[in-house]
């Protein structure tokens, strides 16, 4: 006879661990203890040495569904304690947090069949969930993971959930959010005036629903403003109100089949539909239509994800708009109060619950590309997962971009990225900024030794940091944009060795002042050189070129020798360039989209980042033409004059605008592909790392990664974090650590 001592990290808590446990310790004949600890589950068992190895082996194959084991560490010993039988103890807090938090999932198949259950003493109960399912990450104030430290506090469990609570046979064994109709939260609805109305409020919602108006609905991480997909004149009330004229609203289907009806979705698709993460995902629509929902080729779908949501569709509704309840891109709201004060003149009524969101987490967005998630946005179903980095880090708080604000903490080989953030230029959005930055800090408990952030110095994330720095005399390491984003492709890769780095996006600040954004990088987590990139375009009139964007199309013109008579201001615009008044230049790729997509008549005026590549991305239709690609000088530049020219020909000659969309972006592959080929040519590196947020275009993501690698590249791209500023914090915080590590640096930076 032998005691083990076994200690398990991973998340392991909130997910069934201890009674699936439990079952195997019976099952093998053992006895001990278990009990959570703030770094994962620990366990004491007495019994024969071959039958405590055999269970150890055991534990990762048997494991719950939802449980990640990340590690276990034994240690045997022939002293005993003389169990008897097997027992569960209390938590305790330890000084250093190493357990994981698990993200919030959606409703379990079992909690479902119990939802429908007319017997059941949870039928038709919204807040229904057990071990298997429910919320986590938005309802956890601080570590060890139990009930008093969750929202769930204000609820002391009635006789029944507490039998069930302490009944290692149930699904709901300390499971803590456990609740039932008799002690858990409630559900009530108001009507647009805020009185709240006597009834079923879920039916109530679907009633208000059903006659077309737009209803608030408290979901996880925040809430919705919900109202019917096929009037489009209701939608049409929902953008005056919302003041949000053009971008895309997400939908959420009752299911898959539903979806099916308006979009085309493939086995991985609805694998990632029906997941347990739900995630809205970006499908092709089946036709051109729904375009008072989306303007773009595709439309985000997701499926209902809480037993409110399940309730809420009941047999009937069939999809619903589902979008974030705010008030011109400040944070979505998530506080009943507040939805109240604020939605008064968007909402028609009010379904809202009083069980408080903790921490506000916005619905992840991605493609499904290759197989995997492709990250627009990474929020709810999986923050707070840590990304491994295979190598030991130092705390490091990274702080991310501005437009789309994110930031990355480190413990371990572990970094944190937070949840989608969003604009910092908002008020709102910063203070939720620093709060999240602070609450990730307690429930990791890292305290950062270094700060980094982007060069920019105008970037709010930028002047927090330097805030932050200076007041804590820590170092602060500034990183410049495109090569947080190289690194944030080689991280999300776990590679380290230097790569090519194909980096698009909109705008960021180049290491020479001016703005950057179609960069051919060669570097590593160490530094970069500036290998390509393409012919500065002259912004008229600086950041209003971004929303009025034929103003790029005239700078494009312009530089290209050709007649620009056809364009309204012309003269303003030719008078602003020829006196170099506000027009500073910019490399960005985003900005040349923005130009063509101006250019083809697709979008000459934008009110949202992306619109016109997105735009310009939807009008595409086949075609396999490209136009002439010119690159010369030192950084390697891609001289887009004569693509321009040929361009206007085709477009004066009457050719199609959706083919020469095509053309356009086959020119950029093109230019891509060979950018590559001489940056291999002089370094001789084979990996090619593609980020920014302009690889959101499918149409590129499509080829050129095929193109690289038929030409014998290797291609990174992102997996684990979003290709577009909100990914970049990780970039920013490997760079922070090779900085510290190297010694010279280091004092440099104090
Ligand atoms: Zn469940
Ligand atoms: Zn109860
Ligand atoms: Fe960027």
């Amino acid at each position: 006879m032998e005691r083990a001592w076994i200690h398990i990290r991973g998340i392991v808590q909130g997910v069934g661990f201890r009674p699936t446990i439990h079952k195997l310790v019976r099952e093998y004949g053992l006895t001990g203890t278990i009990k959570n600890t703030s770094s994962g589950v620990e366990l004491e068992l007495e019994g024969e040495r071959e039958t405590l190895s055999r269970f150890v082996e055991a534990l990762p194959r048997r494991a719950p569904k939802l449980a990640v084991i990340e590690e276990i560490e034994t240690a045997y010993t022939k002293e005993l304690r003389g169990f008897t039988d097997f027992q569960i103890l209390d938590s305790r807090t330890e000084a250093l947090r190493n357990t994981l938090i698990s993200p919030d999932l959606c409703i379990c198949d079992d909690c479902l069949r119990e939802l429908n259950d007319p017997t059941d003493r949870r039928w038709r109960y919204p807040f229904i969930n057990c071990t298997n399912c429910g919320p986590r990450f938005t309802i956890i104030r601080d570590l060890p993971y139990d009930r008093a430290r969750t929202s769930m506090s204000p609820f002391p469990m009635c006789p029944d959930c507490e039998r069930e609570y302490h009944d290692i046979e149930s699904r709901r064994y300390h499971a803590q959010p456990d609740c039932c109709p008799v002690c858990g939260p409630e559900v009530f609805y108001l009507d647009g005036a805020g009185e709240r109305l006597e009834g079923d409020a879920v039916e109530l919602a679907r009633q208000a629903l059903k006659a077309g108006q737009i209803v608030a609905v408290k979901g996880l991480g925040g809430i919705h403003l919900a109202c019917r997909v096929d009037e489009p004149e209701i939608v049409q009330r929902l953008r005056r109100r919302k003041q949000r004229d053009e971008k895309p609203f997400a939908l959420m289907c009752r299911d898959t089949a539903c979806a099916e009806r308006i979009c085309v979705v493939s086995e991985e698709e609805r694998e990632l539909l029906e997941s347990v993460r739900r995630p809205i995902v970006l499908l092709k629509k089946k036709s051109p239509g729904l375009l008072h929902i989306s303007e773009n080729g595709f439309v985000g779908v997701m499926l209902p994800y809480t037993p409110l949501h399940v309730l809420l569709f009941g047999e009937d509704i069939d999809m619903l708009v589902m979008t974030s309840a705010n008030l011109s891109d400040t944070p979505m709201m998530t506080d009943n109060d507040e939805a109240l004060r604020n939605l008064h003149a968007i909402a028609d009524g009010f379904l809202l619950h009083n069980r408080d969101i903790q921490t506000r987490c916005d619905d992840s967005l991605c493609w499904v590309l290759g197989g995997k998630e492709y990250f627009a946005r990474r929020s709810r179903g999986y923050v707070p997962f840590p990304v491994r980095t295979g190598r030991e880090l130092m705390p490091i708080l990274a702080c991310g971009a501005e437009q789309k604000a994110s930031f990355c903490l480190s413990r371990g080989d572990s970094v944190f990225p937070s949840q989608h953030i969003g604009d910092l230029k908002n008020m709102e959005t910063f203070d939720c900024y620093t709060r999240q930055i602070r609450h990730f800090e307690r429930l990791f408990d890292i305290v950062p030794r270094a700060l980094a952030c982007d060069e920019h110095p105008d970037y709010l994330s930028t002047e927090y940091a330097a805030a932050r720095a200076a007041r804590e005399n820590v170092p602060l390491i500034r990183v410049q944009h495109h090569h947080a984003h190289l690194a944030a492709c080689m991280a999300d890769n776990s590679v380290s060795e230097k790569v090519i780095g194909l980096i698009w996006d909109g705008t960021g600040l180049g290491s020479d002042g001016t703005s950057w954004g179609a960069e051919c990088l060669i570097g590593d987590f160490q530094g970069f050189e500036r290998f390509g990139s393409i012919r500065p375009i002259p912004l008229i009139g600086g950041d209003l070129a971004t929303k009025e964007t034929d103003r790029v199309a005239f700078a494009l013109m312009h530089e290209a020798g050709l007649d620009t008579g056809g364009i309204e201001k012309a003269p303003v615009y030719e008078s602003m360039l020829r006196a170099n008044l506000n027009c500073p230049l910019s490399s960005g790729m985003g900005r040349l989209f923005d130009g063509a997509a101006a250019l083809l008549g697709i979008k000459t005026r934008c009110s949202y980042e992306g619109q016109g590549a997105v735009l310009l991305e939807a009008a595409a239709t086949e075609d396999d033409g490209i136009f002439p690609v010119v690159l010369d000088g030192s950084p390697l530049r891609f001289d887009w004059r004569e693509m321009i020219r040929a361009l206007v020909a085709a477009r004066s000659a009457g050719e199609e605008s959706g083919r020469l969309a095509a053309r356009f972006m086959n020119t950029l592959i093109e230019m891509a592909v060979r950018q590559c080929l001489t940056a291999r040519e002089t370094s001789g590196l084979q990996t090619v790392a593609l980020s920014g947020g302009s690889f959101q275009n499918m149409f590129i993501m499509a080829r050129l990664p095929g193109r690289l690698e038929e030409a014998g590249f290797r291609v990174l791209r992102h997996r684990r974090v979003s290709c577009n500023d909100e990914g970049l914090s990780l970039g920013q915080l490997m760079i922070a650590q090779a900085a510290t590590e190297s010694g010279d640096s280091l004092s440099q930076l104090r």
